[in-house]
């Protein structure tokens, strides 16, 4: 099944921010980065009425600050890995206090998810790969041919790893078991451009880095 994907980059750090369509109609929004004007026209652009999830690659303040007024207007559930949910409600580990940004999130998720969870998208499914070292609690998500990679994998570079619940053994790991996926791979990123995985496991020097590595 065709799934069609769309970008907006938002917010002051330029997250990208992006909107998922199955071919059915079900909607995801991939980090609401803030509820402004831009994703406002963004989603009306796109003719979004109704969400069924906000998905988040990790519990960062420039990830998740948009979460409450898009929930409100739009509905969906939201989905964030068990060791992420704390963002929620500790301002050191989502970097609100860092960044001195105050904004109303979730007392919790409405899907807590962990490796290997699988949500259903219409005809398709969403696969979750826990990807610590950024946070303890970053994701990606599969979904077709399709690697959403949040701040885990960047064109040529990799998450930073230390704030708060960063790990850069952990996300040596998580490369590595990036790499290892079978096949090619679209990778949206959190920040910037766009790539491939093939791209990444030949040129990425953090990726051919963390290959003959021992898991951890
Ligand atoms: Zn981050
Ligand atoms: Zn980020």
């Amino acid at each position: 099944m065709n799934v069609e994907i769309k970008t907006i980059a938002l917010g002051e750090l330029a997250t990208n921010c992006l909107l998922l369509v199955s071919e059915s109609g079900e909607t995801a929004v991939v980090d609401p980065a803030v509820y402004d004007e831009n994703l406002m026209f963004f989603l009306e652009e796109n003719n979004v009425s109704k969400l069924d999830y906000i998905l988040l690659t990790h519990g960062h303040f420039d990830h998740i600050s948009g979460i409450m007024p898009l929930k409100k207007r739009y509905g969906g559930k939201i989905v964030i890995h068990e060791k992420d949910e704390r963002c929620f409600q500790n301002s050191e580990y989502s970097l609100l206090s860092q960044f001195g940004v105050s904004v109303e999130l979730p007392e919790k998720a409405d899907i807590v998810v962990t490796d290997g969870s699988v949500l259903p998208f219409g005809e398709d499914e969403i696969k979750v790969i826990h990807t610590p070292g950024h946070t303890a609690g970053s994701v990606c998500y599969l979904l077709n041919r399709f690697l959403i990679a949040g701040d885990t994998l960047f064109y040529m570079s990799m998450g930073r790893t230390d704030f708060p619940g960063g790990n850069v053994l952990q996300m040596a790991s998580s490369l590595k078991k990036l790499c290892e996926l079978d096949g090619d791979y679209f990778v949206w990123c959190g920040h910037g451009e766009s790539t491939s995985l093939d791209f990444e496991r030949k040129n990425n020097p953090y990726c051919v880095a963390s290959r003959g590595r021992k898991n951890i």
